[in-house]
């Protein structure tokens, strides 16, 4: 039975008001209506469910035919129209799967499906794949082969049927062709060679391997054939590819000049950030400063001068500075994320917090200066600078008066934000005396 020939007959039962469980749907047509027929109208189905069953009648399962009938009688005659939006509904649920894995489904033939070069019976070219599906996909899948290969003939058979293009047409049968093919194709051994040179070693998942190419439909692909030796021979070639030194060509040290840290920044493409900045904003400081105090990330000035802190936060840090008397061009002053992250409102640029990873990423950077300056104190100024450099998301709060042990080998001294004290409502003053004391603690461990 086909999606056509149990739509008629599902249609046929629900004018005659059969309710689903006196039917016994098998595939042996045709169904003999009960005696006590209503001969009502058809009710309407709403289109989404047609588009539904029709999907799912290529579902491998003898009780879909069941399935779908209940479901279109619950969604007429049952009364419930909007059946469908019940995605709890243990049918509508069952169906929603049941469609999901023919998407699959559909998806792994446009794949997987390998087309051989070979002759007809009368010796025409002709290409053909022999394919086998889990569910009943191949009218489903073809349009997508003739859109690719619309100037070849072709063949694909599979277990239930054959789809044939013969250059103008499209024909799909439930039926084995009654053609042969010439199946050996020369190209496929140059294929299988190219799979086997781009196989590359160190990037090698079997678990997404075997969940992208499962077993089942291995072995119609002829590269599948060469994979389990490359991926037994993947752990060796590895670690002979760490082993091996190779020594850099006797050119490479006039063409390739060494990047300057501040170049290979400028260049930091780990996360997309960098796209919208004008440009990576860079510490500064003393060299080797006993005191670093690190913000977030640029604002919209910083982003365009390319200095930190010298925008309406950096004015707050300027005074609160002042008050701790700690000379501003004794500090390394620098940030958690080097791009300014920013969405238009307006004309303006407005401040967006920096997403975990874009801080995971921009890590690096910071322990390098860490690394660089190795100063006596850190002082991380907000929530940002603190995970960057705890690694944990704590309260500042509860951080905040002590200082803590850094594995850079320096002292550790979180504090609120700058910004703290021009967001908050009151006018700050709260968070700017803590400011003020956290700096002055921090010079005094600095000394
Ligand atoms: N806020 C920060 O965290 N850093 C700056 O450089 C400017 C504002």
């Amino acid at each position: 039975m086909d999606f056509a020939a149990w739509r008629a007959q599902a249609r046929a039962f629900l004018r005659a008001g059969v309710a689903p469980h006196d039917v016994a749907w098998d595939a042996s047509l045709p169904f003999a209506l009960p005696q006590t027929q209503m001969n009502t109208e058809v009710p309407r189905v709403p289109r989404a469910l047609v588009a539904l069953l029709e999907l799912v009648a290529c579902y491998d399962d003898p009780n879909r035919w069941a399935l779908m009938y209940r479901v279109l009688w619950r969604a007429t005659r049952g009364g419930k129209p909007r059946l469908l939006e019940d995605e709890a509904d243990p049918d509508v649920r069952r169906l929603n799967l049941m469609a999901k894995a023919i998407a699959k489904d559909v998806h792994r033939m446009h794949a997987f499906v390998r087309f051989r070069e070979g002759r007809d019976a009368d010796g025409a070219p002709l290409y053909a794949a022999w394919f086998e599906p889990q569910h009943d996909v191949l009218a489903k899948a073809a349009p997508f082969f003739v859109e690719r290969l619309r100037e070849a003939r072709w063949l694909i058979v599979t277990p239930r049927g054959a789809a044939r293009w013969d250059g103008a047409r499209l024909e799909v049968r439930s039926t084995p062709p009654d053609e042969a093919a010439d199946l050996h194709d020369p190209v496929e051994d140059l294929w299988r060679t190219y799979y086997a040179a781009v196989f590359n070693p160190a990037r090698l998942n079997a678990r997404r391997l075997a969940q992208e190419m499962p077993r089942h439909f291995r072995a119609n692909l002829p590269e599948a054939r060469d994979i389990p030796t490359l991926v037994a021979a993947a752990g060796p070639r590895v670690q002979a590819m760490q082993g091996a030194t190779v020594a850099p060509p006797h050119w490479s040290a006039k063409v390739v000049p060494e990047a300057k840290p501040v170049d290979a920044l400028q260049n930091c493409r780990r996360c997309p950030l960098w796209q919208r900045a004008t440009q990576a904003v860079c510490g500064a400081g003393p060299e080797h400063a006993a005191l670093m105090l690190v913000g977030e990330q640029p604002g919209d000035e910083e982003d365009l001068r390319g200095a930190p802190f010298v925008g309406p936060a950096g004015k707050v840090l300027d005074q609160a500075l002042a008050a701790a008397r700690i000379p501003r061009d004794t500090l390394y002053l620098t940030n958690a994320v080097k791009h300014f992250k920013w969405e238009p409102r307006g004309k303006r640029r407005v401040h967006r917090t920096p997403a975990q990873r874009e801080v995971d990423e921009c890590a690096d950077w910071l322990y390098r200066e860490l690394h660089q300056v190795k100063p006596k104190v850190v002082v991380a100024m907000g929530a940002t600078a603190s995970y960057a450099l705890t690694g944990a998301k704590t309260p500042i709060g509860s951080l905040r008066g002590a200082s803590l042990p850094h594995r850079s080998g320096a002292a550790l001294v979180v504090t609120y934000h700058p910004a703290a004290v021009l967001r908050a409502d009151d006018g700050g003053k709260a968070f700017y005396r803590a400011l003020c004391e956290d700096l002055e603690q921090a010079a005094r461990l600095a000394v």
